[in-house]
């Protein structure tokens, strides 16, 4: 490892939506009527956020990380994973200076539940809620995330040498 000041990681995810699912976004359970369909519990948000931060350290991403084959994450807590990568960032040296992040889903409305999501963040990764942002766009009805069946997310995120 380097002893570079400031480290930047961008992160990108998708699932697919399906029937009988939960919605957890941001480590936010989120009433609707589909779900999330993946291995873990699909938390596409924070998925996109552990990549974030690995990629900054220019480590293997989430899936060499937690292996989909391995039945240890099946079902696993998204959150618990992202603290799990988090802690590999501190071993490193490194803090988080800010986390800018989007949600691109066509339904349901984010907007209610965003606040939940930055208090949950915030306090897996020891931040102040004015260095996290969560937008919410759709997909204007384009592609499969803008038919409702599927939603993406993106992570930049900025790493400050303690
Ligand atoms: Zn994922």
């Amino acid at each position: 490892m380097t002893d570079k000041k400031i480290k930047i990681g961008i992160g990108y995810d998708i699932h697919r939506l399906e029937i009988g699912r939960k919605l957890i976004i941001g480590g936010v359970l989120i009433p609707y009527e589909k779900g999330l369909l993946g291995h873990s519990d699909a938390d596409v948000l924070v998925h996109a956020i552990i990549d974030s931060l690995l990629g900054a350290l220019a480590l293997p991403d989430i899936g060499t990380l937690f292996p989909d084959t391995d039945n240890k994450y099946k079902d696993a807590d998204s959150i618990e994973l992202l603290k799990e990568v988090y802690g590999i960032v501190n071993s490193k040296g490194y803090m988080i200076s800010n986390l800018d992040t989007n949600i691109i889903a066509q339904a349901p409305k984010m907007m209610t539940f965003i606040p939940m999501m930055k208090e949950v963040l915030a306090k897996t990764l020891n931040l102040t809620l004015e260095n996290i942002s969560i937008k919410a766009k759709t997909k204007e009805h384009l592609d499969s995330v803008g038919e409702g069946n599927a939603i993406e997310a993106q992570a930049i995120v900025l790493l400050e040498k303690m």
